[in-house]
């Protein structure tokens, strides 16, 4: 009976305790993981977004790249850390097409996960370097038909968005390039520009500024719609890619189990972010879109990815391309 009393009052002050963690929750600084390199696309907008944060959680929020395949290493990284609201993982449409490209995935993004937001919508764009003996797409395809064995496609790895662009870019003119992975497109985009690869899909998250610098040549955009910062970029579709899309979407989540008064304020500090103006001109000028403030919430993100990967596995599969 005593042992019971004791028990009881126990958990009573276990309970307080973390009532209380939660409450002051954050007292020291929030780790945003990030599954790809520094300086490239899903790290610019992670820095963006976390340095707005800052403001509204009173604490800084540290951005820590996890790297390795294709984004799945951080992604496990993050199912498997503490639970405590210091650890949250921003990832894109890998979080979705990583579950039909690996066999075996260390984690289930649907049930090792909290869901906090949506945040931004990003074109890709279709390049090649500088000196690429190309004018326009339709001379493109071309010189890549008749040069497939000399052309090198780089990308991020199995799971990220290169990958998957790459894959249904090289689906739809009919060749097998030779892949180049790198751990984020960042690296990528440095070999590119020193000509050691030819040709990268990346978001304009990150390609924007080398193509208005000229130091890149552009083939076209990866959305249905034109992108208002490349107005002159005609789109894969319309140039007779029919039916070539690949939009980026962005997601921020935490290890399951951690508490919802956090994870509620942590998606209003998403959400406060993603009004603030620096936050909204600078992804604007990167051709980024933010998602409307009504689908910024956890229910909706949940929603969203197991659309996802219902959209990507049959896509997926069709290519036949898989890693362990
Ligand atoms: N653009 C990336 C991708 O291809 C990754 C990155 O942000 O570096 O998935």
């Amino acid at each position: 009976m005593q042992f019971k009393h004791t028990l009881i009052a126990l958990l009573g002050l276990a309970a307080a305790a973390l009532a209380q963690a939660q409450a002051s929750w954050p007292t020291r600084p929030i780790t945003l993981v990030v599954p790809f390199a520094a300086g490239g696309p899903t790290d610019v907008v992670a820095r963006t977004l976390g340095a707005s944060m800052m403001k509204t959680l009173g604490q800084t929020v540290v951005i820590e790249n996890k790297l390795g395949a294709g984004g799945t290493v951080a992604a496990n990284y993050v199912a498997k850390a503490q639970p405590d609201g210091y650890t949250f993982f921003i990832h894109h449409n890998g979080m979705a097409t990583s579950t039909a490209l690996y066999r075996k995935l260390a984690y289930d993004p649907m049930k090792d996960f909290e869901f906090v937001s949506q945040a931004v919508e990003v074109p890709m764009t279709l390049l090649a370097r500088k000196d690429f003996p190309a004018g326009n797409l339709q001379e493109m395809v071309a010189y890549i038909r008749a040069n497939e064995q000399k052309i090198n496609l780089a990308n991020a790895g199995l799971g990220a968005v290169s990958q998957l662009c790459g894959m249904m870019f090289q689906r739809a003119i009919g060749v097998q390039l030779t892949e180049v992975p790198f751990q984020g497109t960042a690296p990528a985009m440095n070999a590119l520009l020193g000509g050691q690869v030819d040709v990268l899909c990346d978001q304009t998250t990150q390609t924007v500024p080398q193509i208005k610098a000229g130091s890149v040549k552009l083939y076209g955009v990866t959305t249905k719609s034109r992108v208002k910062v490349l107005p002159n970029a005609p789109t894969l579709n319309e140039q007779g890619l029919k039916d070539f899309e690949v939009v980026v979407w962005h997601g921020i989540y935490a290890p399951r189990g951690t508490p919802k008064p956090i994870i509620d304020r942590m998606n209003a500090a998403v959400r406060t972010a993603l009004k603030d103006p620096d936050v909204v001109k600078r992804m604007d000028d990167l051709g980024a879109e933010i998602v409307p403030d009504a689908t910024n919430t956890p229910e909706a993100l949940q929603a969203w990815l197991k659309s996802e990967i219902d959209k990507w596995g049959p896509v997926i599969r069709a290519g036949g391309k898989f890693a362990d």
